[in-house]
């Protein structure tokens, strides 16, 4: 029979993609398997990762996708990207006996030697423990993150209140950074949530899994991976083995061949002199905050290229509007666009991010820092300026700053608003001081050491062949 690895990532495009990336990766070096895919129905951004899914298809016929069954959720679950997590949890939840069958299924034709789920699929542990197929973690953020997930049942066992109630407490664990309790994910800010419970079964679960797969590299996090692999991050409990395997980045935009415009706009910019702005999949602002940022822009004199979305349904000035699509201007300051248009562009919702980091035009970028997108500005050596919006990106924002050196902060108001003196100062210092000159070197040096780490004998690529090993497929 022939062997099989089953995926099962979670339907977020960030998730997504990132998994079906590993299995490519994991072909490409390791070619006598067969890879499923299997994908929950969303009822969210089903679109997004359609074009992706398709080209796959289409090229790569050692990947085969199962899609699932939709399955009932409550009502008007997903508003913003804060419900995200609770949806998605609930969502693997609700398709286990969907899933059940589909392994049931697949095993009929090819022996399992390896199910790797996303960490928001843990409830499907469960199912796979019970068919005693072997069981991995593949988590698509960083190791010091893994850190913090890992450890965080020792946290929630040593406090009583939840850590919404406990702003100002630094939470202190080995190997990363220290974090202030109200920047933790708001997953985590309330125990009596039930995605709260979910990620601290995760963490448990993720002990007794048989492995844990790390879209990171271990130059990037040097302590972080020490942490990990040596223990310390889950005392008192054993640790499954931990492959460092990334940077796990797609080579190319799947766009049908065709060339953004704003490729070609960039094409006519000096080299390095582009401040690129771009905000994640889930990324929107209110119209306030996006005037803010706008006047920062035309104060600061730099060139831009900013991916913009409009304001979500509840904003003031998209409730007085009575177009359905309005324009992104009519969110802007009066004018802004005409006197900007010698050196700032802007693209509505969705910009080719990969293509465009990697453009020689681009000099920075103004990042929400979700994992991919920090992966791929260190993949094109682009310093960054942090901005975290939701999900475990404030996390991720003091790890670049304190940890990795490779961005500079902005300052926002407790409420998450940067106003656009603020923004324009620290735009101005990434591009102009020495501090953000020495961001620039550590990115670069980041860059190289990302490629070696890739490259035959590099440790991502001896960290993948230990996994090959352990799947029991060596060739
Ligand atoms: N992305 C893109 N164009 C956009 C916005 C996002 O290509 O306009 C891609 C980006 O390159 C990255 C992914 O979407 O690969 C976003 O993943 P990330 O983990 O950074 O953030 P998330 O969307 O999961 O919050």
């Amino acid at each position: 029979m022939e062997g099989a690895i089953v995926l099962y990532p979670c339907p977020g495009s960030g998730h997504l993609v990132s998994m079906v990336e590993l299995g490519k990766l994991i072909l490409s070096n390791h070619s006598s398997f067969s890879i499923s895919v299997i994908i929950p129905t969303a009822p969210f951004e089903a679109a997004a990762t359609q074009d992706y899914i398709a080209a796959v298809s289409a090229t790569i016929p050692s990947i085969t996708f199962y899609h699932l069954p939709p399955v009932a959720l409550p009502q008007n679950a997903f508003n913003s990207a804060k419900d995200f997590p609770t949806l998605v949890y609930q969502l693997c939840q609700l398709n286990n006996p969907n899933l059940q069958e589909t392994l049931l299924a697949i095993s009929s034709r090819s022996k399992i030697n390896a199910f790797v789920i996303d960490f928001f699929c843990n409830a499907s542990f469960q199912v796979s423990s019970s068919l005693n197929i072997a069981t991995y973690y593949y988590f698509t953020s960083g190791a010091n993150n893994l850190s913090y997930l890992i450890y965080f049942p020792k946290i929630h066992r040593s406090l009583t209140k939840s850590l919404k109630d406990l702003d100002d407490m630094n939470i202190n664990i080995p190997g990363s950074p220290s974090i202030q309790a109200k920047d933790m994910p708001d997953s985590l800010l309330d125990r009596e949530k039930y995605v709260y419970q979910c990620l601290v079964d995760t963490a448990l679960n993720m002990t007794k899994s048989s492995g844990l797969i790390v879209n990171s590299f271990e130059l990037l996090e040097e302590r972080a991976c020490r942490a990990l692999t040596n223990g310390e991050c889950a005392p008192g409990d054993s640790m499954p083995p931990v492959y460092f395997i990334g940077p796990v980045v797609s080579e190319k935009e799947e766009d049908g061949g065709q060339i953004h415009e704003c490729l070609s706009w960039l094409d006519s910019q000096p080299s390095q002199s582009v401040l690129f702005l771009c905000f994640g999949s889930m990324g929107v602002f209110y119209t306030e905050q996006l005037k803010e940022i706008a006047i920062g822009l035309e104060r600061s004199g730099v060139r831009f290229l900013w991916v913009v979305r409009n304001p979500p349904p509840n904003d003031e000035t998209v409730g007085k509007l009575t177009e359905t699509d309005p324009s992104i201007e009519s969110f802007l300051p009066e004018g802004f666009s005409e006197r900007t248009k010698d050196r700032g562009y802007l693209v509505k919702s969705w910009a080719p991010q990969k293509a465009i980091l990697n453009h020689n035009s681009i000099g920075w970028f103004v990042t929400h820092c979700g994992w991919n997108s920090i992966l791929e500005a260190v993949c094109a050596g682009v310093p960054m300026l942090a901005w975290p919006l939701y999900a475990e990106q404030k996390m991720n924002k003091t790890f670049l700053v304190e940890e990795m050196k490779i961005a500079l902060p902005v300052n926002a108001s407790e409420e998450g608003f940067v106003s656009a003196v603020d923004l324009e100062k620290q735009v101005s210092e990434l591009v102009e001081s020495d501090k953000g000159k020495a961001v620039r070197e550590r990115v670069k040096a980041m860059k190289d050491g990302a490629a070696a780490a890739m490259r035959e004998r590099g440790s991502s690529r001896v960290a993948l062949a230990k996994l090959a090993e352990s799947f029991g497929m060596i060739n």
